[in-house]
C-alpha cells in the first residue's frame, strides 16, 4: 500500500522504474524535490502542471516531483501522472507517487501541502480541525525527519493556518520560518476588486496586505494598499464601499465562486499558491509587500505569540521573509484584526 511508485521521464522507453533504477543524481544536476500532496484533488490538478512547466521556480530549474495521496486515490493520482508524463516538460526529471510521507518526503526542498479532509455534511469544525490535524502531525513529524534542513513549507490544505501550525509544532528541528501559510488568493481577490472600482490595472495596486485568518474573520487591508502609489482612499472616494462592500466581498469569494460554478476556486487558489512561492523566493519590488501567514513569534503587532498569522511580508529572496514593521494600525483595523485573532487562538485551543 505504501511502495513508492518511481517514475522518471529521462528515459523514453521506461516508464515506470523502481527507486533503485534512478539513473540521475539529482544533487549534482542541482534538481529540486518538490512535495505536492492530495495529489489526485482539484488543486492539485490546476497545480502541478504549471509547476513542471516551470511556472513556480523559473525556466531553468529542473524539478522532481513527489506527490502524496491517500491509498484509494492512488489510481487516480496514477492518471495524473500519466498526464504529466504525455506533456514531456522538459524540467521534470521524475516524479514518485506515495501514500507514505516518511517515504516521500526524503531530503525535499519544498513542500506544497495542499491535502485536506474537506467538511463532511454535519461535522463541525472542531471536527474538522481534528481531523485534518492527525494529517498535519504525521505530515510535521516526516518533514522533521525526512527533509532537507533548509526545506520550506506551504500550507494551502484548510483550516490551512492551524494546519500549518501543527505540522511547525511537530517538526522541531525546524526553523518556524521555514514554515508559510496561504493567504495570497485573499490578496489577489482584493487587488482585483480595487483595480476594477478604481479603473486600474491589477499590477498597479501594490502594497495589499491580509492580516490573520484565513476564514471570513480574515482582514483585507485597503488601509496600507495603494493604487498608482497614491494611498487607496486617495483614489477611492466611497468609504461606505471600502469599509462594507469590499472587505465582505474579499472574506466571502470563496462561498460566491461556489455558489456560481457548483465547484470550489481551484484553479485560482492554485494559481495563488504559485504567486506565494515566488513571493517567498524571489526579493520583493522596493516599497511593495505581499500576504503570507507566517508564526508570530516576535512580530511587532502585539498579535499573541504560537499563531500562524498573516502579516505584510517582504522576502529577501531565497524564502527569507520578514514581516513588515512600522505599520500604523487604525482601531477600525485592529479591531477586526482582533478578531481573527481571537479565532486563531480558539482554534489552537480546541486541539488540546
Ligand atoms: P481541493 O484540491 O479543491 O482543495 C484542497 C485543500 O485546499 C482543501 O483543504 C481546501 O479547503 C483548500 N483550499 C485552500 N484555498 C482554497 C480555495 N481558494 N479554493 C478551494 N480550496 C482551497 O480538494 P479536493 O477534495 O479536490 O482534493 C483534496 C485531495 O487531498 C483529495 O484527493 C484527497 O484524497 C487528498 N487528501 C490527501 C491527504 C494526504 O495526503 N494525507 C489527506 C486528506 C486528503 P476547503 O475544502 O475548505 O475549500
Amino acid at each position: 500500500m505504501h511502495a513508492i511508485h518511481y517514475t522518471e521521464f529521462c528515459k523514453e522507453e521506461q516508464f515506470e522504474l523502481t527507486k533503485t533504477q534512478k539513473n540521475y543524481d539529482s544533487k549534482t544536476m542541482g534538481i529540486k524535490k518538490i512535495v505536492v500532496t492530495g495529489g489526485a484533488g482539484q488543486i492539485a490538478y490546476n497545480l502541478l502542471f504549471r509547476i513542471a512547466s516551470g511556472e513556480m521556480l523559473g525556466k531553468d530549474q529542473p524539478i522532481e516531483l513527489r506527490i502524496l495521496e491517500i491509498p484509494e486515490m492512488m489510481q487516480s493520482l496514477e492518471g495524473v501522472v500519466m498526464e504529466l508524463e504525455d506533456c514531456a516538460y522538459p524540467l521534470l526529471k521524475g516524479v514518485q507517487i506515495s501514500s507514505n510521507p516518511f517515504e516521500l518526503f526524503e531530503d525535499i526542498d519544498l513542500a506544497l501541502l495542499v491535502g485536506a479532509w474537506p467538511r463532511g455534511p454535519g461535522m463541525e469544525r472542531k471536527d474538522l480541525l481534528a481531523a485534518n490535524a492527525k494529517i498535519f502531525i504525521e505530515q510535521g513529524k516526516a518533514l522533521n525527519e525526512k527533509a532537507s534542513s533548509n526545506a520550506l513549507v506551504f500550507v494551502v490544505g484548510n483550516p490551512c493556518n492551524t494546519n500549518a501550525l501543527i505540522a511547525l509544532h511537530h517538526a522541531p528541528k525546524m526553523d518556524p520560518k521555514q514554515f508559510f501559510c496561504m493567504t495570497k488568493l485573499d490578496e489577489n481577490r482584493a487587488k482585483a476588486m480595487l483595480a476594477k472600482k478604481a479603473g486600474a490595472s491589477v499590477d498597479e495596486v501594490t502594497r495589499m496586505a491580509i492580516w490573520g485568518n484565513h476564514s471570513t474573520t480574515q482582514v483585507p487591508d485597503y488601509f496600507h494598499a495603494q493604487i498608482r502609489k497614491k494611498t487607496v482612499t486617495e483614489v477611492i472616494s466611497d468609504r461606505k464601499w471600502l469599509e462594507h462592500e469590499f472587505i465582505e466581498s474579499v472574506q466571502k469569494r470563496g462561498a460566491v465562486v461556489i455558489k456560481a460554478r457548483g465547484k470550489s476556486s481551484a484553479a485560482s487558489a492554485a494559481n495563488a499558491a504559485l504567486d506565494s512561492i515566488r513571493s517567498i523566493m524571489e526579493p520583493t519590488a522596493e516599497g511593495d509587500f505581499f500576504a503570507m501567514g507566517v508564526y508570530s513569534n516576535g512580530n511587532p503587532y502585539q498579535i499573541q505569540e504560537d499563531l500562524m498569522f498573516s502579516f505584510p511580508c517582504r522576502s529577501k529572496g531565497k524564502g527569507k521573509v520578514e514581516i513588515v514593521k512600522g505599520l500604523e494600525i487604525d482601531p477600525f483595523l485592529r479591531k477586526m484584526i482582533m478578531l481573527s485573532e481571537k479565532e486563531l487562538i480558539e482554534e489552537r485551543l480546541s486541539l488540546v
